[in-house]
């Protein structure tokens, strides 16, 4: 397999710290992953992401194999080399991509027959096909072709996506083969049904993978019932496993799915709020239109020592939002990016020390009790909305 984990710290259930090795170095867990949908992190370059603690990023398989295509990508010597990003990368499946964006044309036991949300051409995309375009791309993680339940779904429907995905996994890992690079992780599907989800499990770890993603969440379920499939998970997924929360991840949480055993995290969100304006900071959300910060010579945070706060005050960004100039797209995305990488190395400091539940009590009370009045509360639950979404998703998941 192309990947090792060793855990360092804690075990089946509750917080853990441990170390992912992949063919381009070592991912701390546990990690934020950063979203690169089109082979780049929005407004960021590959050095603000290298200077601002990011260890991984994800890439979308969806949109680089429709443009530029896999196999001009591996032409041109691999993802890695093409965004020239020389740390670990994963990519994901593409079918929530196709579920959300495509134009979908249906779904078959073959596969997913969709159009191109570009030009309307057709495609089908296969469990095989896909393990095969995250091959062409050297990714050091792909995940499996999987049906995403929607939300909600009556139980005989998530039943029936959760064993199509299971035969999928199959079919996927079958079709990788000996190859040593390449870690394929399987998604465990099967809604807010825990038999389902156990079943799912079990399935997985029977046909064998590296790592585990829990998939389907974030799609309109309550936040306990969300939590409870954490739960469920933490308890039947291998201890010595990665796990790998899909599309999820307000700092609120990030900190509720690492109490709750997960490893590895992506969202689009601190790249979304960044350019929308929404700017996270120790004591909680900032927005950065607001006219409170007009003549305020601070940084975003003062506890903060990324490029935009050891450069730029709230004053100039705010003119810079407002006159829509471009730079403040990187500036905001890059304090945002950071926000979260710092927030994840203070959670792995906690977990080793054993003091993750005070540290997670601390962090929570500070930023949900400052920042401007009332925000953290109705932002959080903005966020929320569209937390697990693409980046340029808007339509809702009909399957
Ligand atoms: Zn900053």
């Amino acid at each position: 397999m192309g990947v090792t984990f060793t855990l360092h710290k804690g075990g089946e259930t509750g917080p853990r710290a441990g170390r992912l090795a992949t063919p381009h170095g070592c991912v701390e867990t546990p990690t934020f992953m950063p979203v690169g949908t089109q082979a780049s992190v929005k407004a960021c370059s590959s050095e603000d992401l290298l200077e601002h603690k990011v260890t991984m990023v994800l890439a979308n398989t969806y949109h680089l194999y429709l443009r530029p295509g896999h196999r001009r990508i591996e032409r041109l010597g691999g993802l890695h080399r093409f965004m020239n990003w020389p740390k670990p990368v994963l990519t994901d499946s593409g079918g929530y991509q196709v579920y959300s964006l495509g134009e979908l044309r249906k779904i078959s036991e073959e596969g997913v027959l969709f159009q191109s949300h570009l030009d309307g051409s057709e495609h089908l995309f296969t469990p095989e096909k896909v393990v095969e375009v995250q091959q062409a791309f050297g990714s050091d993680i792909a995940m499996v072709l999987d049906e995403c339940t929607p939300y909600p779904a009556t139980y005989e429907e998530a039943r029936e996506g959760m064993e199509r995905t299971l035969r999928w996994a199959k079919r996927s890992r079958d079709a990788c083969g000996e190859d040593g690079e390449l870690a394929l992780f399987g998604i465990v599907q099967g809604g807010v049904y825990p038999d389902l989800r156990k079943a799912c499990a079990e399935g997985l770890m029977e046909i064998g993978f590296p790592g585990f993603a829990v998939g389907g969440l974030g799609v309109g379920e309550e936040k306990n019932e969300c939590l409870s499939v954490l739960e469920w998970m933490a308890e039947r997924l291998p201890a010595a496993s990665p796990r790998y929360l899909m599309g999820m991840g307000t700092p609120e949480d990030l900190v509720a799915a690492v109490a709750r055993g997960m490893d590895m995290f992506d969202c689009v969100l601190p790249t979304r709020n960044g350019r929308n304006g929404t700017l996270f900071t120790h004591s909680g959300r900032l927005r950065i239109k607001n006219s409170r910060y007009a003549d305020d010579l601070r940084p975003i945070d003062p506890d903060c020592d990324c490029y935009t706060c050891r450069n730029y005050t709230r004053a100039y960004l705010r003119h810079l939002f407002l006159a829509k100039e471009l730079l403040v797209y990187r500036l905001t995305s890059i304090h945002n990016l950071y926000f979260y990488q710092v927030l994840m190395e203070r959670i792995r400091e906690a977990i080793e020390t054993d003091t993750f539940p005070e540290f997670s009590r601390a962090f929570l009370r500070r930023f949900n009790a400052s920042g401007e009045e009332g925000l953290g509360r109705e932002m959080a639950q903005e966020d929320r909305g569209f937390s697990n979404q693409s980046e340029k998703s808007s339509k809702k998941i009909q399957v």
